[in-house]
């Protein structure tokens, strides 16, 4: 599923609403690193997916081989906003969904993608960002996307699903103001000659790119249009376009397309983030030029599972899986439905095959597993459960919602320290240290001195965030 980390501690008056799928997709809160952030950083929008994230991770990876960048474990953060932005720290890789929507093809998403490979190869801003790489990712969302866009967020729990996107998109003006990232000039071009290169050591071509960017330079004349951050932290004269498009055109590569099955991806891609983030008439839309393609029919069933009934969703999915048996997505898909439909053994069995077919190891499914589990409620499954969520954490350390969901499942095995624990490290995770130590200090007092778990616990008791943001 599609979800948005909560807030890790404090209220949020929707939560309850229904079943767990649906209350996870609610704005996100992390207390950032820094006090001057942390003020309006309660409500932080993110989002995650295990479909996505890989997505974006294919598309990064032999970009950055080519460009002689460490090409394993870099994690992609979905932003949830509609402008366009995306930049890379060096292991983080920040994209709003925004763009990802808007792109109708991956190679419009790779040539951004090798574009800001270039800024990383040619060390352009390298002292920021070695310091963003040291923040946590929750800390760089909140100094992105400022205030405008917590109040905006804020506003949104109200309105449900469907209006969550449009609120935080409201904010957008102000988001803008805010690009981490500023480039001169002449970095630009040496980051579009990077780029190309890189395209042409994978065999692709530099259209996308040059689409994208010369919707941003077109767009330079439009009044009242909302402002895109890539854009001003890029600046696009037409005259690096024009240098741009003869280099695009003189590759080998320039008529290459994207391979089908990519594209096929993409567009799933593309309608799965309409479906839960813009609403129905978004997905309609999308639908509209092939309303019988797989990622039509992908779209209509996650529509029907949010919209619809259950047992309409698990008809349209199962007609999926049947199609791609091997998609973990769509096993993914159908735990969601499950869960929703209040039979969490048969989630459980839908998660647990999404994991094990899903290449990139994604460890979000695995915490829907631990959910799925703690909702089977035996003694047993809650046992399993521990063990899913701590999977899950491992592969995904700055998860820190999946801590709630562990600490949960301890306090139910009645291993109250370990409780404790899990809630410190999902503290520590969203930046929020206070907190942490708070209840680090607390499952201390229960654990035995010196045993792991006490000095994990004396660890954390022991940070200092070294690294501030601006
Ligand atoms: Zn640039």
């Amino acid at each position: 599923m599609l979800s948005r980390p909560r807030p890790f501690i404090g209220e949020s008056t929707s939560l309850g609403r229904t079943a767990r799928g649906f209350a996870t997709l609610l704005l996100a809160a992390a207390v950032a690193v820094s006090s001057s952030v942390s003020a309006f950083a309660q409500n932080v929008p993110v989002v995650r997916d295990a479909e996505i994230e890989a997505l974006v991770r294919d598309y990064a990876r032999p970009i950055f081989k080519a460009a002689g960048l460490a090409n394993d474990g870099i994690d992609i953060v979905l932003v949830n906003d509609q402008s366009f932005n995306a930049f890379v720290t060096g292991r983080r890789l920040f994209i709003n969904t925004g763009a990802l929507v808007t792109a109708e093809t991956p190679n419009e998403i790779i040539g951004v993608i090798a574009h800001e490979a270039g800024h990383i190869a040619g060390g352009h801003q390298q002292k920021l960002r070695d310091q963003l790489d040291r923040a946590k990712t929750m800390a760089i969302i909140a100094t992105l996307l400022g205030a405008g866009a917590m109040v905006a967020g804020a506003t949104t729990n109200s309105k449900g699903l469907a209006g969550a996107g449009m609120g935080v998109a409201a904010g957008g003006g102000e988001m803008a103001q805010r690009s981490i990232l500023a480039y001169q000039r002449t970095e630009e071009i040496t980051a579009d000659r990077s780029a190309i290169t890189y395209l042409n050591g994978t065999g692709q071509s530099g259209m996308g790119m040059l689409k994208t960017f010369g919707r941003f330079q077109s767009a330079l004349s439009l009044a009242g249009t909302q402002v895109d951050p890539y854009r001003i932290s890029h600046p696009m004269p037409q005259e690096r376009i024009a240098n741009l498009e003869v280099l695009v055109k003189q590759s080998p590569f320039v008529d290459n397309v994207d391979p089908p099955a990519l594209q096929q991806r993409h567009d799933m891609m593309r309608i799965k983030i309409a479906a839960y983030m813009q609403g129905q008439a978004a997905v309609a839309r999308l639908m509209r030029k092939n309303p019988t393609s797989l990622a039509s029919r992908y779209g209509d069933a996650q529509q029907t599972y949010l919209y619809g009934n259950p047992g309409a969703a698990l008809t349209k999915t199962a007609a999926l899986i049947k199609e791609q048996p091997k998609n973990p997505y769509f096993q993914e898909l159908r735990g969601d439905i499950l869960m929703k439909a209040n039979k969490p053994q048969d989630a459980a069995e839908a998660y647990a095959k999404a994991a094990s077919l899903d290449p990139a190891r994604s460890g979000l499914l695995l915490v829907s597993l631990g959910q799925a589990l703690m909702a089977v409620g035996t003694s047993d499954s809650l046992k399993k459960a521990v063990t899913q969520l701590n999977n899950g954490v491992g592969r995904d350390k700055e998860n820190s919602e999946a801590y709630r969901f562990l600490a949960q499942a301890y306090g139910e095995q009645g291993d109250i320290p370990a409780a404790d624990l899990a809630t410190a490290e999902g503290h520590y995770y969203a930046g929020d240290y206070k907190n942490a130590k708070i209840f680090a200090m607390r499952a201390q007092q229960k654990l035995k001195r010196g045993e792991p778990r006490w000095v994990r616990a004396q660890d954390i008791i022991n940070y200092t965030p070294s690294n501030k943001l601006k």
